[in-house]
């Protein structure tokens, strides 16, 4: 095994605290800290590596569910066809179902509307014990709200402060927090849109809702930079991850995942006493 056997380095993709963030200097169909073998194609062995980093995580996952007093949140956030959903399905392939929780942020309902914007997410962090995926998350409301003028700038703009000091709350009572950008190119969001118009499969897929995101291109990728910017933290730290290429894609998300769970140092708990003398009767 070369470079890749266990050098994938994700610093290379995390956005240190009080940095500047420039997507448009970020290639999304780069693929750092990548690089195949001498004579093997990148997605074969991508694909490979893709498979000892499922067993891997799948094995983590079982002792965050047995030790049952760690907690793992992953926000998930994207332009529309960045792959937030592909992501899920194919980085948890096998996991505990029990242990595992997505939660999804839409539109917010009108009981939601009548809250303030943390009051749903703060329902759905994890117990002990749990992995939760926010697929979209409390980001959306720096993001399409600033975007779409739903909430004056003042008050947005408070919230960057508001959501750096929920999570290092959520941190501090043991939620451990990853944040993961999917970065594609305008180009390849066009194509992804463009097969859920052809491809009969993926129409439902297909919301027309999505071109509205898509005419402001610049203007979400200028809010996302300054999200990802004012809300980077050591404990709380955003990925950058470039997306066109689904292999690497899946790959860099299953690496940060994996590091970080390592990083937690878990160990099953300890076996009941007398274990040894227990006999199961007849
Ligand atoms: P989807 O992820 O395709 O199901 O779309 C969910 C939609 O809900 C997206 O258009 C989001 O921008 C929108 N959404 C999510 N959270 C909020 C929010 N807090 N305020 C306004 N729209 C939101
Ligand atoms: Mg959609």
């Amino acid at each position: 095994m070369g470079k890749n056997g266990s050098g994938f380095d994700i610093a290379k993709l995390r956005v240190e605290p009080g940095s500047k963030v420039k997507l448009a200097k970020i290639d999304p169909a780069s693929t750092p800290s990548w690089k195949a073998d001498e004579g093997l194609a990148d997605k074969e062995q991508a694909a490979a590596k893709l498979a000892e980093l499922t067993q891997r995580l799948t094995a983590l996952q079982s002792l965050l569910w047995a030790q049952s007093s760690e907690r793992v949140l992953v926000v998930l956030q994207a332009m529309d066809a960045g792959g937030k959903d592909g992501t899920i399905r194919r980085v948890f392939e096998g996991v505990n179902p029990s242990g595992v929780r997505v939660a999804s942020f839409k539109k917010p309902t009108e009981p939601e509307l009548a809250h303030d914007y943390l009051w749903r997410i703060h329902q759905q962090v994890p117990a002990n014990g749990e992995l939760v995926i926010f697929n979209r998350s409390h980001y959306e409301d720096v993001l399409v709200v600033r975007v779409m003028d739903l909430v004056p700038e003042d008050r947005w703009r408070r919230r960057y402060r508001h959501i750096v000091e929920f999570e290092r709350m959520l941190a501090d009572e043991g939620i451990t927090i990853v944040k993961l950008f999917l970065h594609i190119s305008k180009e390849e969001q066009r194509r992804r849109l463009q097969e859920r118009l052809t491809e009969p499969e993926k129409n439902w897929k297909f919301d027309e809702a999505d071109l509205v995101p898509r005419a402001r291109w610049n203007d979400y990728q200028k809010a996302f930079e300054e999200a990802i910017a004012e809300t980077s933290t050591d404990r709380a730290p955003w990925y950058i991850v470039p997306a066109n290429r689904k292999w690497y894609r899946n790959l860099a998300v299953s690496e940060i995942l994996v590091k970080t769970l390592e990083g937690l140092k878990m160990s099953y708990p300890p076996a009941p006493p007398n274990i040894a003398d227990l006999v199961i009767p007849e």
